[in-house]
């Protein structure tokens, strides 16, 4: 484009979308028909002319307590006007503590260490480094083998990618990290097509985690990953009894168990981790997302004590572990997280997740026999639904679904191939949950 058009580019109406190569988008597609938001309040957002959409996703699984909430806007404006930035690196601020023991009260046992990053993607790469550096501190530093799961997704860092399972996250990027393996997924419509929360079927699957030690030996194995469910591939709620599995068999090898809470943190399956949900209490917990609602960008993760302490050896002059960013802990994220938490406590939105979660599954459920509908998943405040695929377009039909929900429903969610995903704010009214699942019982049908 000239330079005059885009010197002329409206800020809310702009004209030229040329210069913004979109994250995890269908550019040109998008370009074409763009879907822009121009503002948001509690469950919805606004287009620029107007138009009300639901949010069905919580942003990116992120706005757990609603868009815009006052407190949290006020906090944040407070934070800019009083202290902008500090180092984190030699100095602090005082909110970054605040945070830091207030998360430590969420977490589940001893994990009460908060290392903080900026998105889901450095607080999988920062978990993954704690571990091998940990393994170090322990005199046994050739422990540096890292277990993800296929299906699984850890942001999209190399050691995110390389532990994850997404092919197309994969493919591209050349040898990723040498010394990774990973256990099997965790989904197997045969067996648990139309599960409510978790399917019977499948606390087998972590019994390969011996399988993998049989064949690497465990004291090259550092640590395993794995989102309590699967978000980002289509909404894989654990099997029964399959986190405790695991649990056990890295106890019994003594390998590292690294929970990824970056969706299901924060309320998402009614506890303030899933990790109290399951009764299972990792080495470490990966949080974003919901610590601010997604106002501001915070992440990190939580560490059991006793890993902190490992570290805390040698000359006290000394930093005891090589990581950081120039970002950790920013004062503006600081003051939204703690308004956000206050919000969480303040209006028992964790609680309020788990006693929607019954109505939830009965309006996702109500899907059920719509055409094209494979199987549908619900746990916590999530849902997904599998559409069967246009033949030679996989993905194309959940494509659809999302630009005309978006446009002509007005509500937004996420689809991964042709599975549609659904995670409202936690402050969904029994209402809303019936207009989100009309609105896409109307999409489904449109898309046939
Ligand atoms: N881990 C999980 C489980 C996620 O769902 C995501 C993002 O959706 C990430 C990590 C990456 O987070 P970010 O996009 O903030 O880097």
């Amino acid at each position: 484009p000239a330079q005059g058009l885009r010197a002329a580019n409206d800020v809310t109406n702009p004209n030229d979308l040329d210069s913004w190569w979109l994250p995890f988008t269908a550019n040109r597609s998008f370009k074409a028909r763009p879907r822009i938001v121009a503002r948001a309040k509690d469950m919805y957002y606004y287009t620029a002319d107007g138009r009300q959409v639901m949010d069905g996703s919580a942003g990116l699984w992120c706005v757990n307590a609603g868009h815009n909430r006052d407190p949290i806007v006020s906090a944040i404006q407070a934070q800019a006007a009083e202290l902008d930035f500090a180092p984190a690196f030699q100095f602090a601020h005082p909110k970054g503590f605040t945070v830091a023991s207030r998360l430590a009260e969420l977490a589940p046992g001893d994990l009460d260490q908060v290392f903080f990053c900026n998105s889901g993607s450095e607080a999988g790469d920062t978990a993954l480094k704690i571990a091998i550096a940990y393994w170090h501190t322990q005199g046994q530093g050739q422990r540096s083998r890292l277990i993800g799961r296929e299906r699984g997704y850890h942001g999209v860092g190399f050691g995110g990618i390389s532990v994850g399972g997404i092919v197309a996250n994969r493919k591209l990027f050349g040898s990723l990290l040498a010394g990774v393996d990973h256990l099997p997924h965790t989904y197997n419509r045969a067996e648990q097509a139309f599960s409510r929360g978790e399917p019977e079927w499948g606390a087998h699957l972590a019994d390969d985690l011996e399988r993998i030690v049989a064949l690497h030996d465990a004291s090259t194995i550092a640590a395993v990953i794995v989102e309590p469910m699967a978000g980002s591939t289509g909404v894989l709620p654990p099997p029964k009894g399959y986190l405790k599995r695991l649990r056990q068999i890295c106890d019994k090898f003594g390998i590292l168990l690294i929970f990824d809470e970056v969706i299901t943190g924060f309320g998402r399956t009614g506890f303030a981790f899933a990790a109290e949900r399951y009764g299972v209490v990792p080495d470490m917990i990966t949080f974003a997302k919901g610590v601010t609602s997604g106002t501001v960008p915070m992440a990190g993760v939580i560490v059991r004590r006793g890993i902190y302490d490992a570290f805390m050896k040698g000359p006290e002059h000394v930093i005891e572990l090589f990581h950081g960013y120039t970002y950790s802990g920013h004062p503006l994220a600081c003051a939204a997280a703690l308004a956000t938490l206050d919000v969480y406590r303040d209006e028992k939105l964790f609680e309020r997740a788990r006693s929607l979660e019954d109505k939830w599954a009965d309006a996702i459920f109500s899907l059920k026999g719509l055409p094209n509908v494979l199987d549908i998943r619900t746990i916590g405040l999530v849902g997904a639904v599998d559409l069967a695929s246009r033949p030679d377009a996989v993905g194309q039909r959940g494509y659809e679904a999302m630009d005309r929900a978006f446009q002509e429903y007005g509500l937004m969610f996420r689809v991964t191939g042709d599975t549609i995903a659904l995670s409202p704010p936690l402050i969904v009214t029994e209402d809303q949950i019936g207009e989100i699942a009309d609105k896409v019982g109307k999409v489904i049908r449109a898309v046939a």
